[in-house]
């Protein structure tokens, strides 16, 4: 896989599961922007890291849901690159609650960042992917999204809205030659994870047929060979990460 030559976007690619992303497409050799929220204190840490690898990157500040914003973005990010021909949609958040307890806010933000983001961010760059006649989009949903979760309705829908998105953008693209796919990641080690006490662990790592959380790198590696040439047969697909949770 070589991505020499390309960039991409990773919205909220200052931590995490979009770190890992960013830094995996940087190591392939694609250029890399972070777009992530004003003052995120992890971006320059991650910025930093990108260079390190010999690649262009940069880091810039923006609410996805702003759809204003993410077509400045993605013009500042066509004139300063050259061109834009990944956008991974990995921005999301939780606001977890049994639904009787949900109050609308944790909804309507949920909703916003995690699908509409996407959204802005897709109808942001399609422009210049159209002109390019080429280019990868990927959407970071969850299983959760295909199997639903007690105390996440508003994230559930969301991903699962993201699925629905998935499926129209690669059929609305395909024609200009661009994919879009879905990557379903289950249970990651991560911050979240690693502070659940041992026994609630078990019980997920249970039903785990692997029986271990996926790394981000799990995520990163599905994620790079989608947006990579061996891919480019692979449209409006959802590849579930989650070490046989759900199948
Ligand atoms: P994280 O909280 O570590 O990182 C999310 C990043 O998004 C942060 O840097 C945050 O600042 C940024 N962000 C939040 N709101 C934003 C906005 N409005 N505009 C721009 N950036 C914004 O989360 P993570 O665990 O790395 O998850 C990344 C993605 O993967 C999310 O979409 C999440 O739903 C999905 N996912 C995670 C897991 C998991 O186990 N961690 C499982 C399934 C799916």
């Amino acid at each position: 896989m070589d991505l020499k030559g390309k960039t991409a976007v990773v919205t909220g690619g200052a931590r995490g599961i979009g770190k890992a992303v960013a830094l995996k497409l940087a190591g392939l050799g694609a250029n890399v922007v972070i777009c992530d929220i004003p003052g995120s204190q992890d971006a320059p840490e991650t910025v930093a890291e990108l260079e390190k690898l010999g690649v262009k990157a940069a880091f810039l500040p923006g609410d996805v849901r702003n759809l204003t914003e993410m077509e400045e973005l993605m013009k500042t990010v066509a004139a300063d690159f050259g061109s834009v021909d990944i956008l991974i949609n990995n921005a999301g958040i939780t606001r977890d609650n049994l639904l009787m307890r949900m109050d609308e806010k944790s909804w309507d933000d949920v909703l916003d960042i995690n699908l509409k983001g996407a959204w802005c961010c897709t109808k942001a760059v399609c422009r210049q992917m159209f002109k390019q006649r080429s280019g990868r989009i990927v959407n970071m949903s969850s299983v959760v999204g295909v199997m639903g979760n007690v105390g996440q309705i508003n994230y559930a829908s969301s991903k699962a809205g993201l699925i629905g998105m998935t499926k129209s953008v690669a059929k609305e693209f395909a024609a200009r030659g661009i994919t879009c796919n879905a990557v379903a990641p289950g249970f990651i080690q991560s911050d979240m994870t690693d502070k659940l006490p041992d026994e609630v662990k078990q019980e997920y790592l249970s039903g785990i047929p692997l029986k271990k959380f996926g790394t981000v790198d799990d995520i990163a590696n599905a994620v790079a060979f989608l947006v990579s040439d061996m891919a480019s047969y692979i449209t409006g697909q959802v590849l579930q990460v989650d070490g046989g949770l759900l199948m």
